[in-house]
């Protein structure tokens, strides 16, 4: 399968996941691939011809169980790739996103399975992105997002989503708001758009944007 081909069902399964749509328009994948709504048009032609995605001219796109596990493959080899390069190769978390995009094209199957085996088989990737098993099962979203929690809460993250941004993510690991770490959630002020959080005993003031993007586990509702 080539690599473009992955890219796009990558995509639509991305797109699938973060919304309750049955399917995902083909403007939007044009925008998340940077390409024509031409190119993505055709592509989808040729997807379909092969069996791996479902599409319908002018309302969308969806996997066929097929186009899920190939998709799924692609994404378990990028987030074990990511975790094999932070965990082994100790290289920055901010930087292992943009060296798995290339990877995950290139990786055998048994070069995969053994960096798997090394790994102890793990089930979520250093931003705490769930990694499918070799045999395609990927557990459900965990937990609420930051900004759904009510304050007072001592709260775990456990993922970091979008963490496309590298600047993002050094901004995180600065603020010590890592998957992993408790946290307090102090109290939310809807006026200025923020939560006040406390890590490490350092109170913080985080948008809310940004607590939309880091889902956690309350551990403990109220103050401790
Ligand atoms: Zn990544």
């Amino acid at each position: 399968m080539s690599s473009t081909t992955e890219n796009y069902l990558k995509k639509i399964f991305a797109a699938s996941e973060s919304s309750d749509k049955e399917l995902v328009g083909l403007g939007e994948l044009a925008q998340a691939l940077s390409v024509t709504p031409g190119t993505v048009t055709t592509m989808m032609k040729s997807l379909s011809e092969a069996g791996l995605v479902d599409y319908r001219p002018r309302a969308g796109v969806a996997l066929t169980a097929r186009g899920r596990r190939e998709a799924l493959n692609v994404v378990r080899r990028h987030r074990l790739i990511e975790l094999f390069l932070v965990e082994v190769l100790e290289l920055d978390w901010a930087d292992v996103h943009e060296e798995a995009e290339v990877l995950e094209h290139a990786i055998s199957d048994r070069l995969l399975n053994r960096i798997d085996e090394i790994l102890g088989y793990p089930a979520s990737d250093p931003h705490g992105d769930p990694i499918p098993d070799s045999r395609g099962r990927l557990p459900g979203p965990v937990g609420t997002t930051l900004a759904d929690v009510t304050a007072p809460a001592t709260v775990r993250i456990v993922r970091v989503e979008h963490h496309e941004e590298s600047g993002f993510l050094d901004f995180l690991k600065e603020a010590g708001l890592v998957p992993g770490t408790q946290i307090t959630l102090v109290e939310r002020n809807r006026a200025a758009g923020t939560v006040l959080v406390e890590a490490d005993e350092t109170p913080r003031a985080v948008s809310l944007q940004v607590a939309r993007k880091l889902r956690v586990e309350v551990v403990k509702p109220g103050r401790k």
